[in-house]
């Protein structure tokens, strides 16, 4: 019995460190990907009950979102994935946020935050100065 254990760790160890040297200059996990990887579960779930063309559309859609997650996992470009990521943690931020509505500037694509509910306003750009109006 106890050599079966060990015999256990053993490769459990070797599997363990066989994946930190695959992973090494990876991105690995983050918070979009973890979503990804739950919307497609959940997508494969809800295509479980849907017949025919809507199983088969959601099902293919689902293995995209997943590939997708998968690539970003394995992606050697951290840079870029991290700057996805950002982004949309960004997006969720200003989502939750109901007191403000956000723009992003025309001219140099400054993100802008002006207070909801406020009817037709002239915005000024906090970086370049462009006015240009919207309705909050
Ligand atoms: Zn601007």
């Amino acid at each position: 019995m106890n050599n079966g254990e060990n015999w256990f760790k053993k490769m459990w160890r070797g599997f363990r460190s066989a994946m930190v040297r695959f992973m090494a200059g990876r991105y690995g996990m983050d918070r979009l990907n973890s979503v990804f990887l739950w919307s497609s579960l959940i997508l494969v779930l809800v295509a479980m009950f849907l017949p025919g063309k809507a199983k088969l559309i959601l099902t293919l859609l689902s293995y995209l979102i997943m590939g997708i997650a998968i690539f970003r996992l394995l992606s050697r470009n951290t840079y870029k994935r991290y700057r996805e990521n950002r982004r949309f943690l960004m997006r969720l931020d200003q989502i939750k946020d109901r007191d403000h509505k956000y723009y992003t500037c025309p001219k140099c694509r400054q993100p802008v935050r002006v207070p909801r509910g406020k009817g037709k306003i002239s915005i000024t750009c906090p970086k370049c100065k462009e006015k240009f109006i919207k309705k909050t």
